[in-house]
């Protein structure tokens, strides 16, 4: 298996953080940067016969509706049409209106995975459930998995998770 897989999420949510450690973690790595007008290839990670491909994205800023954001919004989503599997990060404990801000710009007619980022910080496990149940009557996720992304806490199954859906 092989495909794009695009790291979306608000600013601050570790999206950089995962997108290194699902790439760098790895011994069988080819990682390489690249530049393209839609989107920033971020790196490739080969495992056996399944080769992903991680774009990265800017943060959504959907605090502002002005004509700049609405720009940055089609370029993303453009971006978010190109690619396979859509892996959509939030923060466990720190939720936002941020996130849900999001979910307008998710492509409907592909797998996308909520990543649940630093359930190591993680304190209050009942806000977790309320939140993710709150986000998941928004979007038909293809998947949940908490992950922490600092830790290395589930990212074999985030990954397993996306090869399921390439
Ligand atoms: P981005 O803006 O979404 O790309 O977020 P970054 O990857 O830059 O991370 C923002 C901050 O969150 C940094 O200080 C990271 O060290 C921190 N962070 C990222 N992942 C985790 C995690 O799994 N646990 C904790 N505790 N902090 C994290
Ligand atoms: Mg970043």
């Amino acid at each position: 298996r092989c495909g794009f897989v695009a790291i979306v999420g608000r600013p601050n949510v570790g999206k950089s953080t995962l997108g290194n450690a699902l790439v760098g973690a790895k011994l069988s790595i080819v990682s390489r940067k690249a530049q393209t007008t839609r989107h920033r290839i971020h790196g490739v990670l080969t495992r056996g016969p399944d080769q992903f491909v991680f774009v990265d994205t800017p943060g959504f800023q959907t605090r502002h509706g002005g004509a700049m954001n609405r720009m940055m919004n089609r370029v993303v989503t453009q971006a978010l049409a190109e690619v396979d599997v859509v892996v959509h990060v939030v923060e466990a404990g720190k939720w936002s209106a941020g996130d849900a801000g999001v979910v307008p710009l998710l492509p409907q007619n592909r797998p996308v995975i909520l990543a649940v980022n630093k359930v190591d910080a993680l304190k209050d496990k009942n806000a977790l459930f309320a939140y993710v149940s709150r986000l998941m009557e928004q979007f038909p996720y293809a998947a949940v998995v908490p992950v922490s992304a600092l830790r290395d806490v589930q990212l074999e199954v985030l990954l397993r998770e996306i090869a399921r859906h390439l």
